[in-house]
């Protein structure tokens, strides 16, 4: 079963699967302290501070991370995980919800966006 959360920070409305959390809807806020928001920001408090359930169900389960990295590599072409994006660029800052920095094979400026696979276990980035 999914349940549809909603991200008061950056406004993402995803489907979450809780079999990952063992456990049911009978305490959201132990619930939702254990999902994440995909969406490109970071915080320092409980996610139950940030995120609710909007009520809406529906059968299915959340895509692999497989599945989820197929998608968003036909989507936006070659994604880094943390061990390669080290490798292929110099970050230099964050900004916006975006990564800065330098190519290091091509010394070309880029901007990279970033978002975690669903089970939340990988960080990737892409160069927009
Ligand atoms: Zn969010």
């Amino acid at each position: 079963m999914l349940h549809e959360v909603h991200c008061t920070k950056c406004g993402m409305v995803y489907w979450a699967d809780l079999l990952d959390t063992n456990l049911e809807i009978t305490d959201p806020i132990t619930v939702l302290d254990r999902l994440r928001c995909p969406g490109n920001h970071v915080e320092l408090c409980s996610p139950s501070v940030y995120l609710e359930f909007t009520g809406k169900t529906k059968e299915g389960h959340a895509p692999s991370d497989e599945e989820w990295l197929k998608t968003m590599t036909e989507r936006h072409g070659r994604l880094y995980d943390n061990s390669e994006v080290g490798g292929a660029f110099s970050i230099t800052g964050f900004s916006y919800g975006m990564a800065f920095g330098t190519e290091k094979a091509t010394g070309k400026k880029v901007t990279l966006d970033f978002t975690s696979s669903p089970s939340g276990r990988t960080r990737y980035y892409w160069v927009v």
